[in-house]
């Protein structure tokens, strides 16, 4: 077929850049959409009738502005061939290990939650630090060339680790600490309303890695006993399916940390995700990794404990005044003989 058909072939959608220039939406509207988290076309894109329906939005105009957002930024059906194509749009950011990044498949996954999850002190949160230092590398070291969306629900957010992070990398400590976007969660309904209004934010930066540091800290000690069980586990579902979709929205990857007792529980349900547009079906995105102390010194072992296509395994890494890095062969041995 010559190209030209081809091209006739495929109706083209009017783009639109704000939700103001979608037919229909007025200064009222718009505000409305913002109110509940939709201020950008990629997040209204991921919106249910139901959600804008809630927000005094009729059924039928819903569905069209839904529609309208999700032409423009082209999410409809796909075939599979396709979806290869929009797969490959996954990048993978670095966390400082090659061991690890082999371990998960050559880095954190965009468009995905990867979660980690261990004892009090294992290295999570030195883990999120790491990772909004190196989301800030150019994709030829490991980066994806944006900035880090922090939530931090612990206070444990430290700036001086992140200098000496940058530092390490040789990377200008200001500019790095300028690229992260931070906010203390209060309690889990703020931390739940903090993802609710992050579209704009994400899409203004360029942000390329959300960090919810804890996921579920505020959760567990807000719901408390077994009748209050099924109450936390739909808020938490509906947080991360939140979380999910501005991933999938923005091409950014989403890493969570919760925190266990030794033997990991079963905190989270099984969790059922439903596809947002159709285009990443099958592409099933929790990634879970378990990290514990290793007897003396600083290293840590991060085993892969649940992942939609890889299979389980784990590897050896170590916390340092530089961060995360590879365990080399000499210390290895060293750790062994002592064992
Ligand atoms: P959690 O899993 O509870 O979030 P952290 O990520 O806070 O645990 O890990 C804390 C541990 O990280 C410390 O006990 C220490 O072993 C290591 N650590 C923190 N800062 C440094 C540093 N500057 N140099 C070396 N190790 C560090
Ligand atoms: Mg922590």
């Amino acid at each position: 077929m010559p190209q030209k058909e081809k091209e006739k072939e495929k109706p083209r959608h009017q783009v639109y850049t704000d939700i103001s220039e979608l037919p229909g939406v007025g200064p009222a509207t718009a505000e409305k959409l913002r109110e509940i988290g939709f201020s950008t076309i990629e997040a209204l894109a991921t919106a249910t009738v139901a959600e804008l329906e809630a927000a005094g939005i009729s059924e039928r105009k819903a569905e069209e502005l839904i529609r309208l957002a999700r032409e423009s930024i082209e999410i409809s059906w796909v075939t599979a061939k396709d979806l290869i194509r929009l797969r490959s749009g996954i990048r993978r950011l670095t966390t400082g290990s090659k061991a690890l990044d082999a371990l998960i498949g050559g880095g954190i996954e965009t468009q995905a939650i990867t979660e980690f999850f261990g004892e009090f002190g294992s290295g999570k949160s030195q883990m999120c630090h790491q990772l909004a230092v190196n989301v800030q590398l150019p994709v030829e070291r490991g980066g994806l060339d944006g900035a880090a969306l922090y939530i931090d629900t612990e206070n444990t957010f430290r700036t001086e680790r992140i200098e000496q992070m940058a530092k390490y990398l040789g990377l200008e400590p200001d500019k790095v600490l300028e690229r992260i976007i931070y906010a203390e969660a209060y309690n889990s309904d703020h931390q739940i309303l903090l993802l609710e209004r992050a579209d704009k934010v994400i899409k203004e930066n360029n942000v390329k890695l959300i960090v919810v540091d804890s996921l579920t800290a505020h959760f567990r000690s807000e719901y408390i006993g077994r009748e209050m069980l099924a109450e936390r586990q739909q808020k938490l579902n509906k947080h991360m399916h939140r979380l999910l979709r501005l991933a999938r929205a923005f091409n950014a990857a989403a890493v969570v940390t919760n925190q266990v007792m030794a033997r990991p529980d079963e905190f989270f349900a099984p969790m059922a995700v439903a596809p947002v547009g159709g285009h990443v079906v099958g592409h099933t995105s929790h990634t879970r990794l378990f990290i514990r102390k290793t007897a003396g010194k600083n290293f840590r072992i991060v085993r892969l404990v649940s992942s939609p296509y890889l299979p389980e395994g784990e590897v050896l890494i170590k916390i340092t005044e530089n961060g995360i890095e590879d365990v080399e062969e000499e210390e290895r041995e060293e750790y062994g003989r002592k064992r």
